[in-house]
């Protein structure tokens, strides 16, 4: 098998083997239902406590305020529903920010056609959100303000302690789509000071199918999917537990590598960036130079489409994305480059290359080689690159 270099972490990442072995049991063994009140139930019940213990340390949430889901589109999609349909009585005012993943987005616009008004918030060239602009757009009958915590695109990391105070002072519920920053980045809930928090299992090592959503106490939310009393009567529906279990132990384990991983990713990150800045002329950083993830690398490289470059670093085993991965497919600029005013054309030549804990430096050494003589190919052919012709 050809070898792969993978720099998608942000779009998912390999279940870890601890993880794996974590969650075997679950599917056969012990299969009963957390339901049920015989023995194997109540294990199966068991367990997914522990998980939830496991979850809520890792972002300094009190277990009982932790409620899994199905996946983190589906946490998004509960917090901005669910508090619209809870708080209608009060306003129908919704604001989020244009740079959310289209789980926030697109579940705020489909309740436009409810009664809903909904504000896109803009942000600067580095894709920031400026609490001032929110403060004056937030109103009377605004009952929702949703910001994420890093962006999946461009990694930059949003003041949400800042936008938290803000709509404390003015009685708005606050959430945080945090699924990027979940088990790579600190997240402490009281220090973003949040309401509601969306974390998903696949982002940190754990597996696809399973997400969360932290709940603070009082805060006022209807459920989205009803039926059994499971998730204290929040979220109904069997449990995924073999999944549950695994989206545990990937937390428990971030809990005791994140830091590590971080700087490690930081330094292969700068490695990779001054490798391209070096060796390829034309190519502009995107993002925020302090405020971002440390595993994320976007940039612009001029006279080329994304999707080519993309095409040939496949070809030689090297995974990376243009734009998101829910949007790659679709020739539309990515929605976040355009937020922060790249113009079209630069968008086109967006690649992101998020690395990862098994990520090496000759991975990054063979990446940078490899896009070198790419872009040099391609831009051979291209008309839309004029430069040195
Ligand atoms: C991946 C992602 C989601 C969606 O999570 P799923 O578990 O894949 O549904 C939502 N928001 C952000 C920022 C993401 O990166």
């Amino acid at each position: 098998m050809k070898k792969i270099t993978y720099l998608d972490h942000a779009a998912t990442t390999p279940v870890r083997p601890e993880v794996l072995k974590a969650m075997l049991p679950w599917f056969s063994e012990n299969y009963g239902n957390p339901s049920s009140l015989y023995s194997i139930g109540r294990e199966s019940k068991g367990t997914i406590a522990k998980a939830r213990e496991q979850l809520a340390r890792l972002v300094n949430a009190p277990a009982d305020r932790v409620f899994f889901t199905g996946c983190g589109t589906e946490a998004d999609n509960w917090a901005v529903k669910g508090t619209a349909f809870a708080n209608s009585g009060k306003g129908k005012h919704i604001i989020v920010s244009a740079i959310e993943h289209h789980a926030v987005l697109d579940t705020a616009e489909s309740l436009h056609g409810l009664g809903f008004d909904i504000t896109i918030l803009p942000v600067d060239r580095y894709g920031l959100v400026d609490p001032d602009t929110l403060k004056h757009a937030i109103r009377d009958d605004t009952i929702l303000v949703s910001v994420m915590h890093a962006n999946n695109e461009v990694g930059t990391i949003e003041p949400a302690a800042e936008i938290s105070a803000i709509c404390r002072d003015k009685g708005v519920i606050f959430h945080v789509d945090a699924v990027q920053t979940v088990g790579n980045y600190p997240v402490d809930v009281d220090e973003l000071g949040c309401d509601l928090l969306s974390a998903s299992g696949h982002k940190l090592y754990g597996p696809k199918g399973v997400g969360a959503l932290f709940i603070r106490k009082g805060t006022r939310i209807k459920s989205r999917l009803n039926g059994g009393g499971q998730e204290r009567n929040r979220r109904a529906g069997t449990e995924n537990i073999a999944g549950i279990v695994g989206f545990g132990k990937a937390a428990e384990l971030a809990i005791e590598e994140m830091r590590g991983a971080m700087e490690r990713s930081s330094k292969l990150r700068d490695r990779l960036r001054d490798g391209i800045l070096e060796r390829i002329p034309d190519v502009r950083l995107n993002g925020h130079p302090t405020k971002q993830l440390p595993n994320n690398l976007n940039v612009s490289i001029e006279g080329i489409e994304g999707e080519s470059i993309l095409l040939r670093l496949d070809m030689k085993g090297i995974c990376a994305s243009t734009g998101s991965a829910c949007t790659t497919g679709n020739l539309e600029p990515s929605h976040v480059l355009l937020a922060m005013g790249i113009p079209h054309e630069i968008c086109h030549g967006s690649q992101r290359f998020t690395l990862g804990r098994a990520t090496t430096q000759e991975e990054i050494d063979y990446t940078v080689d490899a896009l070198e003589e790419i872009v040099k190919t391609l831009r051979a052919m291209s008309p839309m690159y004029q430069r040195n012709a």
